[in-house]
């Protein structure tokens, strides 16, 4: 999330800044715009902005400020503009509802920031306040195509709305969308995602449940939690969708943190980092690491399969266990999204204990196994990524091998599993994935083979005799695939 407007500058927050700072991190804030307010509080703006890589600012002279400036403050920001890299300009705008300035020569320095902003292409802050209709005769005779920014804290009516769209500008909501008695749903509804910003304008216009309390940028989640309510959609929708414009309007770059091996997953899902992109260049594209989408890999794995057998004989049901039984295989794997894919495996493995548990008088089982999987990732988009896997098999059995006992049967199975993937992509040749997983084959079906039964006081005595198992695979793997077509 990204709060578009909070004068976290102000006197109100001197011995709480480290706090509410602190805070924002712990809310997932990933960068916080100060638009400025008057020439004399410059200095301590620029200051507070340049103490944290989070924060950035916007620079100008609210419209409550116009009366007191003359044209030294213009040049001023002008030399801000060029020395300190802001953001934006503003906040700029009209104010009628106070009576701080007249309206001519709020109106006159309103344009001399438009025409900076246009110098140096930067976006606008913009306030308003029952004002609208100067705004927009000024906006539109401004507007030569390159003009972009905000009305922040929007309350217009739908119409409204539509003219700030109609003019190219995005609109912003802040705390009273989420008051009782707001008039602004309706303009919040119909407010296309892709053009709503969010923000708190701290320390001012507090969202329920805070209403009249200090607000902060931590408090955002309401803002982006009311929207998500009235448009009847996600609140992971409203913020991807927000930042993303915010982003695109502030020309903020991001960079992607690529996380190393020994990262933890769920933090790596949180993994994207921001650096303050402030020249003047077109804005980037943000950059989502995402290996997978729509990629086909082909691997190989190796494990020890663990297979316990219920078998049932004449004289009675028992359990019997063989440990450490090498199992190979090789799958291909598909992504349709990047959370999910579909894999198509083949496992031999071969039970060779079954020889000498039976003293030579049994071939070996061997276990043919076809398995479909659905692999599910908790979090795709991170170089270490969590999955579960559920899927059907066919496993074809062979029992007794090369003897007169040998049996054949085949058998459906359900398998499940958990594993993690370390993925390692080589630019321009692929994506190399190792992946440690732990996967369970249950056997549905009830085969049929052949037991031995020793006399222990005669080894020459040996009787064969007719068992029906139902098998238990337990088959962790190491897994290496390669997706050869990947487009990193
Ligand atoms: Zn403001």
């Amino acid at each position: 999330m990204i709060d578009t407007h909070a004068h976290i500058d102000v006197q109100d927050f001197d011995d709480i800044r480290d706090d509410i700072l602190k805070r924002a991190e712990e809310a997932n804030i990933e960068k916080i715009i100060i638009p400025a307010i008057e020439p004399k509080t410059f200095n301590k703006l620029i200051e507070v902005a340049n103490s944290s890589e989070k924060l950035c600012f916007g620079i100008g002279i609210h419209p409550h400020n116009s009366n007191e400036v003359n044209g030294e403050a213009i040049k001023l920001v002008e030399q801000i503009i060029n020395e300190h890299n802001p953001v934006a300009v503003g906040e700029i705008g009209l104010d009628y509802y106070y009576d701080f300035s007249p309206p001519e020569v709020q109106k006159k320095l309103f344009r001399e920031h438009l025409k900076l902003a246009k110098k140096y292409q930067l976006p606008v802050i913009v306030h308003n306040r029952d004002a609208f209709e100067d705004i927009f005769a000024i906006l539109e005779d401004e507007q030569d195509g390159t003009l972009t920014g905000v009305l922040h804290c929007f309350s217009g009516n739908p119409e409204q709305l539509e003219k700030a769209l109609d003019l190219g500008f995005n609109v912003s909501f802040t705390g009273n969308i989420t008051f009782k008695k707001t008039n602004l749903e309706e303009t919040v509804l119909v407010a296309p995602l892709d053009k709503i910003l969010l923000e708190t304008d701290s320390p001012w216009m507090a969202p329920v449940p805070h209403r009249g309390k200090k607000n902060e940028p931590a408090f955002i989640k309401f803002i982006a939690e009311k929207i998500a309510e009235i448009k009847k959609i996600s609140i992971d929708e409203v913020i991807k969708m927000t930042t993303k414009n915010a982003k695109t309007l502030f020309k903020i770059v991001v960079l992607l943190l690529l996380f190393t091996f020994y990262s933890f997953p769920i933090i790596a899902q949180t993994s994207k980092t921001e650096e303050g992109g402030f020249k003047d260049i077109f804005s980037e594209e943000e950059e989502v690491y995402n290996p997978y989408e729509k990629s086909l890999g082909i691997g190989g794995f190796l494990g020890t399969n663990t297979i316990v057998q219920s078998i049932q004989e004449a004289r009675g049901t028992r359990d019997v266990s063989y440990e450490g039984i090498l199992f190979y295989g090789g799958m291909i794997n598909f992504f349709p999204w990047e959370f999910m894919s579909v894999q198509l495996g083949y496992v031999y493995s071969k039970n060779t204990k079954i020889v000498e548990k039976s003293k030579n008088q049994l071939g070996p089982n061997i276990h043919q196994v076809i398995e479909l999987g659905t692999q599910w990732y908790v979090n795709p988009n991170s170089r270490l990524n969590f999955f579960g896997t559920l899927g059907p098999s066919i496993i074809f059995n062979k029992f007794g091998e090369g003897t007169d006992k040998q049996k054949e049967n085949s058998s459906f199975a359900i398998n499940t599993g958990i594993g993690f993937n370390l993925n390692i992509p080589f630019t321009g040749v692929g994506l190399l994935t190792l992946a440690a997983e732990w996967r369970l084959s249950f056997d549905m079906t009830v085969s049929d083979t052949y037991g031995v039964i020793f006399n222990p006081n005669d080894p020459n005595d040996i009787k064969f005799v007719e068992q029906r198992v139902t098998s238990f695979f337990s088959l962790p793997r190491i897994v290496v695939t390669f997706y050869p077509f990947n487009r990193q």
